[in-house]
């Protein structure tokens, strides 16, 4: 069993393959929460802080999430979804943390399904799960857009970098690029020292820099900043088409 948290069709907004037609499946929980993000939300009228996904983190919301109890009928719903679009997209396994789940047998059956439709899947993942390949090895035909969290999340470095669970996917895994969500004040201070760590640990993968935001405002309060990061220092800037677009509107 794990949980859904929204599931629709749009347009990769950030990374590697922005701006692709994509199905997206968000699961619900993370076993991070990264406050530092700082996007308020209400809760019965206490103001938290979380990232932009706090709706699929927090477990507040865990009853707005729906329960897949059996990978027939979300594999049944993902044929309808498919046939209606008139294609077979690309998925993007979204979360929360959604290799939380990679070893839950109606997570796995349908991650099964998907790569035997010749599908591609990409998991947005904070790359701290510990994935056995061998045992499914399903996962070694995905794609991983690693978002390893900086020391904006608020998170200490020993819960977001897990050196074994990166290496790990790196090997094993079909493609995997890196993806860092930054900010002005991070361009400004330890934003390069921070990913340089990280590069000893993966040196391979693309860099992809993308500004914080949850909405329209907070975008363009630190974009500039890490374009001219990215500018200076060789890495790819990866916008955030979909805030751009709608704003902070979910479900897109
Ligand atoms: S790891 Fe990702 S989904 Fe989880 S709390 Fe941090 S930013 Fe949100």
């Amino acid at each position: 069993m794990f949980y859904l948290t929204e599931q629709f069709f749009s347009i990769q907004g950030e990374g590697k393959y922005a701006g692709v037609p994509s199905y997206f499946l968000r699961t619900g929980g993370c076993n991070l929460s990264c406050p530092g993000f700082a996007a308020a939300y209400e809760v019965e009228g206490e103001v938290r802080y979380g990232c932009d996904t706090y709706f699929a983190v927090d477990s507040a919301y865990a009853r707005q999430w729906s329960k897949v109890l059996e990978s027939t009928v979300l594999i049944k719903h993902l044929k309808q979804e498919f046939k209606t679009i008139g294609y077979n997209p690309d998925v993007v396994i979204t979360g929360g943390e959604p290799l939380m789940y990679h070893s839950d047998k109606t997570f796995y059956e349908v991650i099964t399904w998907l790569v035997e439709e010749g599908i591609q899947i990409t998991f947005e993942t904070n790359g701290t799960m510990k994935i056995n390949f061998d045992r499914y090895p399903a996962y070694k035909s995905c794609i991983f857009a690693l978002s390893i969290k900086l020391a904006n999340s608020g998170e200490p470095a020993s819960r977001r970098i897990v050196p074994q669970a990166l290496k790990n996917i790196q090997i094993s895994s079909k493609e995997t690029f890196l993806k860092f969500t930054i900010d002005k004040a991070l361009v400004e201070t330890s934003a390069f020292d921070e990913i340089s760590e990280i590069r000893e640990i993966l040196p391979d993968p693309e860099v992809f820099c993308m500004p914080v935001g949850e909405s329209r405002d907070t975008i363009w309060r630190n974009d500039r900043a890490v374009f001219e990061f990215c500018m200076k220092h060789n890495f790819r800037y990866s916008d955030r088409l979909h805030i751009r677009v709608f704003d902070t509107t979910q479900g897109v």
